[in-house]
């Protein structure tokens, strides 16, 4: 039995003051993930702060000429709406790629940037997991690692990070916007989610209590020109294997600037500047999407069972740059069931 309190917050200042004043109490918006995990008792939160009823849903335009997503904008509505599917089809296309719809309809932007890793090992509390319990190993080094990181592990663990939506961010250079009991600050997406480093029980940069109210999206780009790819082992309602997140600007047959993200690789969505870098100036090629390519994965390591991984992000990336270049971007195979 696993004993916790819960209140409904009536604000964004109430909210906070009930979790930053509690180090055992936790937020809960849709509970997609967070219920799952007091199932499994890898979370025991001593309380919950409801957050479901706060003014956090409504999308806005910004005078910048984006996005303000509230935190609390459900997947789907995200997904479905129309600025969305017709200004950052990348965004949609990423979050249809994800779950299914009923989790879709429940989850929210801010605890999908939230959700934990899906290793084997997180959840099974009769592993050691450092990432779980500090200091007792990893189970996943040296044990059944198919899902696991490519890029950016440490030696204490090589988890991912198993969002579609934020890779799709990451390419869009979107911002977190965060309240808390020191106030309000915004971060970059690419500074939100950290590598595991010696501390892998911190997938973020948030401190205890902050709470995310919106995520901004800069003006829209690419046009056509962008694609989401996933592979994973299913094709519906599977985490990603390898997810590429593309989107190129063209002057012509000559590519002016470009973005590209991987997901599933890393315990964060995975960027080089100097990738895109690489390919600005060039015309759409194998060999320029190669090269760049490589460059994505410079460092990579497998870890036995994962080793697969490396030559698969390679031919997704090329892949996925060959589609963004086409303006034929991925379709998800079944909106209704994915
Ligand atoms: C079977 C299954 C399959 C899935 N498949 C995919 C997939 O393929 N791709 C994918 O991307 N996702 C997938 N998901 C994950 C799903 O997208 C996440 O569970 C969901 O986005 C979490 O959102 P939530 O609102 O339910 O978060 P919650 O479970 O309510 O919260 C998650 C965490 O975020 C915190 N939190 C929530 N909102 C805030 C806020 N505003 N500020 C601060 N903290 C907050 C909570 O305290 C908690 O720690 C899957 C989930 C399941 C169960
Ligand atoms: S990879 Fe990370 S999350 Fe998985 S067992 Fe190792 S420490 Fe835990």
């Amino acid at each position: 039995m696993m004993n916790f309190s819960y209140a409904r917050a009536e604000s964004v200042a109430e909210a906070i003051s009930a979790v930053s004043g509690d180090p055992h109490a936790h937020y809960i918006a849709g509970g997609t993930n967070l219920v799952d995990l007091m199932k499994y008792d890898v979370e025991r939160p001593g309380r919950l702060v409801d957050i479901t009823r706060l003014p956090l849903r409504e999308i806005t335009a910004t005078a910048g000429g984006g996005l303000r997503i509230g935190a609390l904008v459900p997947n789907s509505d995200l997904a479905y709406d129309p600025r969305v599917e017709r200004d950052y089809p990348l965004l949609a296309s990423a979050i249809l790629a994800g779950a299914s719809a009923q989790l879709r309809n429940a989850a929210t932007t801010g605890g999908n940037l939230l959700q934990r890793t899906r290793c084997y090992y997180f959840y099974d509390v009769q592993t050691p997991c450092n990432k779980r319990a500090p200091g007792t190993g990893c189970g996943a080094i040296g044990g059944v690692n198919r899902i696991h990181a490519i890029l950016g592990a440490s030696e204490g663990c090589i988890a991912t990070h198993p969002s579609d939506m934020c890779v799709a961010l990451a390419a869009l250079e979107a911002v977190v916007h965060v309240a808390g009991p020191g106030g309000e600050r915004t971060i970059a997406f690419e500074d939100f989610h950290r590598l595991p480093g010696d501390r892998p029980e911190a997938d973020n940069t948030l401190q205890h209590g902050e709470l995310i109210t919106a995520v901004e999206l800069p003006a829209p780009r690419f046009g056509p020109h962008h694609t989401y790819l996933k592979l994973r082992d299913r094709l519906s309602y599977a985490f990603a294997l390898v997810s590429v997140a593309a989107g190129l600007e063209l002057d012509g047959d000559t590519i002016r600037d470009a973005r590209v993200a991987l997901g599933g690789v890393a315990h964060k969505p995975w960027r080089v500047p100097e990738a895109e870098a690489l390919l600005r100036g060039q015309k759409p090629s194998r060999e320029a999407f190669g090269a760049a390519a490589d460059r994505l994965l410079q460092g990579a390591r497998g870890q036995g069972d994962n080793d697969f991984k490396i030559e698969l992000a390679r031919r997704a990336i090329v892949r996925a740059l060959e589609q963004a270049a086409a303006a034929t971007p991925q379709r998800q195979s079944d909106k209704s069931i994915n």
